[in-house]
């Protein structure tokens, strides 16, 4: 079964222009921004510029040159917002998919939290 890429998606109209961000970085693929309901000291949003619903597609049928943007990005954000885990005290990367992943947008996104101690890993169900 094919992804079916919804194009008004909130991100699809914040990488469109049609509704602000707080960039933290732009790159030829990859857009970095602050969310909106901040749940940590550092929380931001990593997201390709392509139509992929979830990391697994991403992952599947991005070109080489999207993915490595994507990745070499999300390092450079994690540097720029000080969690990076060598010389700052570390993140945690979330990124949401599906119906049990309880993704809220239909756009590939991954979450960098930080700036503090995280709780458990998962809610018990
Ligand atoms: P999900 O539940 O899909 O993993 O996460 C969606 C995230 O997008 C949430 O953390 C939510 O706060 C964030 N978000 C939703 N709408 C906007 C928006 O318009 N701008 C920004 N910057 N973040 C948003």
């Amino acid at each position: 079964m094919a992804y079916a890429y919804d194009d008004q998606n909130i991100f699809a109209k914040i990488l469109r222009g049609e509704i602000p961000n707080n960039t933290v970085i732009e790159t030829t693929h990859t857009l970095a921004f602050h969310d909106i309901q901040p749940q940590a000291p550092v929380h931001v949003l990593v997201i390709p510029k392509g139509p992929y619903v979830t990391y697994d597609h991403f992952a599947a049928e991005a070109s080489d040159e999207e993915i490595v943007d994507f990745t070499r990005t999300l390092a450079k954000v994690c540097k720029m917002q000080r969690v990076e885990a060598d010389n700052a005290d570390g993140y945690r990367l979330i990124s949401n998919a599906g119906a049990h992943g309880v993704q809220d947008v239909p756009h590939l996104h991954v979450h960098v939290l930080g700036g503090r101690r995280m709780g458990r890993m998962v809610e018990p169900a």
